[in-house]
């Protein structure tokens, strides 16, 4: 047999055999087809997700169809290289003020004195970070992922390609919080340079002051991923992390941020920033999309404006949800007391459920998207062992509090009756289509 695809033995077998069924569609597909190709699948894709789904998933969102068509403008194929005023391509005179514009918003959102933009992804800019406040061989402590810490934190990730040495900062599984008295101990004794706090699950407010305080203590930065959280951290409606004394905070712009897929690193410090804007030019960007640019310029001018009822309405989405879907028998994970979240994230238990994978898939065909996630309990051996629940989309499409029993309902229908997704795919879909307009952007 020949040596294509097949021969990737790292993949498992049945994703091979999967991908080659598909691929065997467009082998012998003439060139002029794949346009057509291509918009029947992304019809079908918009059907599904924007408009029949009920979208769960923690990280991602609709975005305001302004900023959409921005993003299709012919200036993302414009390089735009050195500071406004000064580029290297001459015929930027008009598309650098989007750069302005962009840099302007976001400090006055999240009330910093130096913003990065020029940043391809989440993950790059954890990476910039880690650049600017390491060397290979570094030690850093970070969240595990039983504790929802992200690969880039970790070995695998951009943290160990990068070539940094990583350690687990204890987390409190019981009271879902970093476990203080623990970390100062580790950390006086493995003196890391860089201390990061944030995950792709955050149910409550992090210790970033005493954090800061141990930071000082050793001669280390401080980092905070807001990846999931820079939607409502802009909104007022969460901690601070900067205010409080994170270094550096980086985001993801399209999560509860509502923006268009990419990175931006901020900070206070004009140290970490100078270095920040070596590492994004000439260190590792040449183009950066302009385009993509001015679709956060759009994201960003809707967050300054209803930023903070935006917050406060997924905030209170998720508090209503977690207790709806404990009331209707699902294991809610998370601080009891406190209404099991902060934030707009939900977390439940997927052990009795097969697994948190598992478990989304059993939603997929009743149209709800959600996915596992690390929760710091026993672990299981082929999935994880959360499900988490995201309600920055939701809320942007105008669900409210008392919308969310009847979605709890149509969860439990699936995972606590067991009832064939199938049957309740209906329910989903008409729920799903009361919600028409979109809130908290400005209108077209
Ligand atoms: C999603 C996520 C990232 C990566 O963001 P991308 O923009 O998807 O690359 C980084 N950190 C955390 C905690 C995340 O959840």
């Amino acid at each position: 047999m020949e040596k294509t695809a097949a021969s990737r033995e790292w993949v498992p077998a049945e994703l091979v055999r999967f991908y080659e069924e598909q691929a065997e569609n467009y082998r012998a597909l003439p060139a002029r087809d794949f346009a057509g190709e291509v918009a029947r699948t992304l019809a079908a894709h918009e059907r599904f997700t924007d408009f029949d789904c009920i979208n769960l998933y923690a990280g991602t969102n609709f975005m305001n169809p302004r900023a959409a068509r921005f993003q299709a403008s012919s200036v993302g194929s414009r390089p735009s290289l050195g500071y406004p005023g000064d580029k290297y391509e001459t015929g930027l005179a008009y598309a650098e003020q989007i750069e302005i514009m962009a840099v302007e918003l976001i400090k006055r959102i999240f009330k910093c004195n130096y913003v990065e933009f020029r940043v391809g992804s989440g993950s790059l800019a954890n990476l910039y970070a880690y650049m600017a406040c390491t060397k290979p061989g570094d030690k850093i402590m970070a969240l595990p992922a039983s504790a929802a810490g992200h690969v880039t934190h970790h070995a695998e990730g951009a943290a160990g390609l990068y070539g940094l040495d990583v350690h687990e900062i204890p987390f409190d599984g019981d009271l879902m919080e970093v476990d203080l008295a623990k970390l100062r101990e580790k950390a006086r004794q493995l003196q890391p340079k860089l201390l990061i706090l944030g995950a792709s699950l955050a149910l409550q407010p992090y210790p970033v002051r005493e954090v800061r305080q141990l930071a000082d203590e050793i001669g280390a930065f401080l980092m905070f991923d807001a990846a999931h959280l820079s939607g409502i951290i802009a909104g007022g409606e969460f901690q601070q992390p900067l205010a409080e004394g994170a270094h550096l905070m980086t985001c993801s712009t399209y999560k509860s941020f509502g923006g268009p897929a990419g990175g931006l690193v901020l900070t206070n410090d004009s140290r970490l920033a100078e270095r920040l804007d070596r590492i994004a030019y000439p260190g590792l960007t040449a183009n950066f999309d302009l385009a993509r640019t001015a679709a956060l310029v759009v994201a960003a001018s809707d967050i300054l404006e209803f930023g903070p009822a935006y917050a406060r309405a997924c905030i209170a989405n998720a508090r209503a949800l977690a207790a709806a879907l404990a009331g209707q028998g699902l294991p809610v994970h998370g601080p009891v007391a406190k209404g099991y979240t902060l934030s707009h994230h939900v977390a439940v238990r997927a052990a009795g459920f097969g697994g948190g994978t598992t478990a989304s898939r059993q939603l997929e065909p009743a149209n709800i998207l959600t996915s596992g996630i690390g929760l710091p309990l026993p672990v299981l051996e082929n999935d994880y062992n959360g499900l988490r629940i995201g309600t920055q989309e939701i809320t942007r499409w105008g669900m409210q509090p008392g919308d969310m029993p009847a979605l709890a309902g149509l969860i439990a229908r699936v995972l606590v009756k067991s009832e064939d997704p199938a049957a309740v795919q209906a329910d989903v879909i008409a729920m799903r289509h009361h919600f028409q307009s979109l809130h908290f952007v400005f209108p077209d």
